[in-house]
């Protein structure tokens, strides 16, 4: 594997403390937010910038890759050893035709004669309706720098599952994944390509196969996860589990059959969905949250891919939620995420949505901290760094929940609980049957 490991912490076997792998690289901030890199370092627009067409911004995140990886190096540089950073390799087509089809691929890496968009010849009318066609329209544009942000996304995700098959790291965080609406041949939802069913493949060809649980804590649902790895099958032994909690409504994004409560008659209980109701906060997470162990518990992963969105949190312009970050706070984000890494199994968090982009790099700093095993209090001042002034008025690390109603009422939690309960004897069983 191309990695090149810096600032490697002195990691004591003897120690509980998880290794802990960051994945970035300038390549990859640049493909989300060149602007904001400009300033951030100079070397770059002299070496890199000017030479290159990848002029490309994420348009449904602009800039908020840098903000994000700007605030985890201010805290780094204030921890030695606090994680260690891996670069990615991008995707090679390959890679990609791992899950994605050919005519995507050939698409939107601009290899398709028909990708005039991305700089090479074609007819325009040809083009739009490929494009529409790939779902490559309204929220999800095709942009200049496509292909390289097509390549770099998906390579970081991948890079940061082999660090862990590779047992090379316990957790390995990747902010730049989490595109859990991008399909096989379609774009969808901001998602240009499906780098958590490509991270999950990568774990899946481990030899022998290993149990992997995907679960996606964004607001949406995880449609394109969730139907990558449904199965009507009920004579062979899934290794992939799927379990999302987001918000589910008519009219919601995205449209799906999968994204209603889970039925205890399911032909597959191991695509698990749990829609909450508007205002969840973190009294209503740590209500279910049991269940969600239990569902652990009986299916007993080896791996666990946890998808991070921060579109949930109190402040995020969806207004859906009002979920917090504080591990102190029983069902918080940061709560949650502590849990899971401490289940035995490897884990690699990804990012996902969230457009208050200071609350998600907040957040998603924050949890670095909670992976390292010592989470730094939500007090904590923001340090003095070039995006310092955007973290204004509070400039410390809290994303508190606001006022909102949190209309989860505890007799739906508890049906949330007992669909579950019966979902893990279900799984116990199915597992128990096709050993
Ligand atoms: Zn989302």
């Amino acid at each position: 594997m191309d990695c090149e490991p810096e600032n490697t912490s002195p990691h004591d076997a003897a120690s509980k403390q998880k290794r802990v792998a960051y994945v970035v690289s300038e390549d990859l901030v640049k493909v989300s937010d060149h602007r904001v890199l400009l300033k951030a370092t100079p070397a770059y627009i002299r070496t890199r910038y000017h030479n290159s067409q990848v002029a490309s911004l994420l348009p449904s995140n602009r800039f908020r890759s840098a903000l994000v990886h700007q605030l985890v190096a201010a805290f780094a540089r204030e921890r030695p050893g606090w994680i260690r950073i891996i670069r990615p390799t991008a995707a090679t087509a390959k890679d990609l035709l791992t899950y994605h089809d050919m005519e995507y691929v050939g698409f939107v890496l601009g290899d398709a004669p028909q990708a005039s968009r991305f700089g090479v010849q074609g007819d325009l009318q040809d083009t739009r309706s490929i494009s529409a066609e790939l779902g490559l329209e309204d929220d999800c544009p095709p942009f200049k720098g496509l292909p390289a942000y097509v390549r770099m996304i998906a390579g970081a995700s991948m890079t940061a599952a082999r660090s862990l098959r590779d047992n090379e790291s316990d957790v390995a965080i990747c902010w730049d994944g989490g595109r859990h609406h991008a399909r096989k041949s379609r774009a969808s939802g901001f998602c240009y390509v499906a780098d958590c069913v490509l991270a999950i493949l990568v774990l899946k060809k481990i030899n022998p196969r290993p149990k992997i649980m995907y679960i996606d804590l964004d607001l949406h649902f995880s449609d394109a996860v969730s139907e990558a790895f449904v199965s009507t099958s009920t004579s062979t032994q899934p290794t992939v589990l799927t379990l999302s909690i987001h918000h589910a409504t008519r009219g919601f994004f995205p449209a799906s059959e999968l994204s209603g409560l889970t039925s205890v008659d399911t032909a597959d209980p191991f695509t698990i969905s749990v829609p909450l109701e508007r205002g969840a906060s973190a009294k209503s997470y740590a209500h279910i949250w049991e269940s969600v162990e239990e569902v652990k518990a009986a299916f007993d992963p080896e791996y666990v891919v946890v998808q991070c969105g921060g579109d949930g949190l109190a402040g995020d312009p969806c207004a859906v939620f009002n979920w917090c970050i504080d591990v102190e706070e029983k069902g918080s984000m940061g709560w949650c995420v502590g849990r899971i890494l401490e289940w035995k199994s490897k884990t690699l968090l990804l990012g996902g949505g969230g457009y208050n982009h200071t609350n998600t790099a907040r957040a998603w700093a924050y949890l670095v901290s909670v992976a390292t095993g010592d989470p730094l209090p939500v007090g904590t001042d923001i340090p003095d760094h070039r995006t310092f002034p955007q973290y204004q008025p509070s400039f410390t690390l809290d994303v508190p929940a606001g006022n909102m109603r949190d209309e989860n009422t505890n007799e739906y939690l508890n049906e949330v609980k007992s669909t579950l309960n019966v979902l893990s004897a279900r799984i116990r069983e199915r597992l128990a049957a096709n050993p």
